[in-house]
C-alpha cells in the first residue's frame, strides 16, 4: 500500500503538497532565512572543519592572527561596498551586534550616577534598545523615550543623550537621522545592498554591523562596532571582556570563511542574488497592496547606489503595514483574522494601527504570505 508519511505544518495529502486551508502565514519574525539557496549554491567553499585539537587555548582570545585576518575582511568587505568608513578607526567583535548595543550604551555614558544619560530612540523603534536599558538596570543610564517627544519636553536638558540612530530603520526601513544633537550610536543592522540603496560610505563615530543581515547568519552570532575614538574603543573592549573573555572562536573562524565568500567578484554574486530576492518580493508585494484601500505600506524612494552604480528602490526587509479603515484600530488583529501573522505596532512604541510583516523569511513562508494578502485584499472587492 501507500507509505505513510507525516507532513509539515500546513501541508497535508499523500505527497505533502496540499497546503492545509487553515493555515496561517507567519511574518512574525526576522529571521533571515532568504540567503539559504545562495549558501546551498556555495556549499562547499563556504563550509567549516574544525579538528578537536584546534583553538583551544584562552590564549586565542584576542588579537591572534586568524582575528587580525577577520578583522581585515571587514575592512575589506566595507571598502567594497563602499557602507562605512573604516581608514583610522577601531574595530570590537561581539555576540551579535545585539551585545554590542549595550556595550555602546554603556561606553558613552558619562558615568556619573547621580545623573544617569539618558538613552532614546525615534517611534517606531526596534524594542530592544529599551528592553536592554531597563534590563540591564544602571545606574549610569537610563531609558527615556521617544527623541521627539523628548524635544518638546525637555528643550534646554540635550546634552547627556545617547541616541539610537536605526538606519535603515527597523520596523519601517526609513534611513533614520538623529534629532537631538547628542551623542548617537549608529544601528546599520540593515544597511547592506539588497535593503537599501547605499549612497555613500557612513562616517559616524559609532556605527553597528551584524552578519545576521548580511549573510543571513543570524545563528552565528556574530556583530561588529566600528569606533572612531580610542577611549569609547577602550570602553566597549572592556565590556567584551568582562562580559565573555572575547567572542568564540569557533564562531569568528566560521564568519571569516563566509565574509571571504561575500567579497568574492567584489560583493556582486551575494550582493546580486540578495538584492534580486528582495527586489521581486517587493514587486510582488506592491502590486497586492496597489489593489487595496483597506491597508497601505510604507513610501519607497529611489536612491542613486554607489554599488550597483544606478538609481534604485530601497528594498527594506520589512512591510510596515497601516490599516485605512477608521474600525480597524487593532491591524495585527486585522491581520490576524485573514490568518496573516505580523507584529503589533505596539511593540516598537507605535500605533497598533501599524502591523510590521518580515518579508527575509523562506520562500514557501513568503509564498504563503502573498497567497493570504492576495485572498484578504479581494474580499475588499465592493462586497462590504
Ligand atoms: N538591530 C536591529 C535594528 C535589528 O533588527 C536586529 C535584529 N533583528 C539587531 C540589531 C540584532 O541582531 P543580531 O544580534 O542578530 O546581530
Amino acid at each position: 500500500g501507500q507509505p505513510v508519511c507525516e507532513c509539515f505544518d500546513c501541508y497535508a495529502g499523500s505527497d505533502c503538497s496540499e497546503l492545509s486551508p487553515g493555515c496561517a502565514a507567519d511574518a512574525d519574525s526576522g529571521d533571515p532565512v532568504f540567503f539559504e539557496p545562495f549558501w546551498m549554491q556555495h556549499a562547499a567553499d563556504s563550509a567549516v572543519v574544525i579538528s578537536g585539537w584546534h583553538r583551544m587555548s584562552y590564549r586565542y582570545a584576542d588579537g591572534t592572527t586568524m582575528s587580525k585576518e577577520l578583522e581585515n575582511y571587514i575592512r575589506k568587505l566595507h571598502s567594497v561596498v563602499g557602507n562605512a568608513v573604516t581608514e583610522g578607526r577601531y574595530i570590537v567583535f561581539g555576540i551579535g551586534s545585539t551585545q554590542l548595543l549595550n556595550a555602546a550604551v554603556y561606553a558613552l555614558s558619562s558615568g556619573n550616577s547621580s545623573s544617569p544619560s539618558n538613552v532614546l530612540a525615534s517611534i517606531p523603534f526596534y524594542p530592544m534598545y529599551k528592553a536592554q536599558t531597563v534590563f540591564f538596570n544602571s545606574e549610569d543610564f537610563q531609558f527615556e523615550g521617544d527623541t521627539n517627544s523628548w524635544q518638546s519636553n525637555n528643550q534646554t536638558n540635550t546634552m547627556d543623550v545617547i541616541e539610537f540612530v536605526t538606519s535603515p530603520n527597523n520596523p519601517d526601513g526609513e534611513l533614520k537621522k538623529p534629532v537631538l544633537g547628542g551623542k548617537t550610536i549608529y544601528d546599520h543592522a540593515y544597511f547592506w545592498p539588497h535593503f537599501t540603496p547605499i549612497k555613500g560610505p557612513s562616517d559616524r563615530d559609532l556605527m553597528i554591523f551584524t552578519l545576521s543581515k548580511l549573510t543571513g547568519h543570524a545563528g552565528t552570532r556574530f556583530g561588529w562596532a566600528i569606533i572612531k575614538d580610542k577611549d569609547i574603543y577602550d570602553k566597549v573592549l572592556n565590556y567584551i571582556s568582562v562580559a565573555d573573555l572575547g567572542i568564540s572562536k569557533d564562531t569568528q573562524l566560521r564568519v571569516l570563511k563566509l565574509i571571504k565568500v561575500a567579497v568574492e567578484g567584489d560583493g556582486m554574486p551575494l550582493f546580486e542574488f540578495s538584492y534580486n530576492k528582495m527586489k521581486d518580493r517587493w514587486d510582488r508585494l506592491t502590486s497586492v497592496f496597489s489593489k487595496s484601500t483597506r491597508f497601505s505600506i510604507q513610501q519607497r524612494h529611489p536612491l542613486y547606489c554607489n554599488f550597483f552604480n544606478e538609481t534604485r528602490l530601497p528594498s527594506p526587509a520589512y512591510a510596515w503595514v497601516k490599516c485605512e479603515r477608521e474600525e480597524d484600530h487593532d491591524c495585527s488583529a486585522v491581520l490576524k483574522a485573514g490568518k496573516i501573522i505580523g507584529r503589533n505596532g505596539s511593540l516598537f512604541s507605535a500605533d497598533d494601527r501599524y502591523t510590521r510583516l518580515s518579508l527575509i523569511k523562506s520562500q514557501d513562508d513568503f509564498e504563503l504570505l502573498m497567497k493570504r494578502l492576495t485572498e484578504l485584499v479581494s474580499l475588499e472587492d465592493g462586497s462590504i
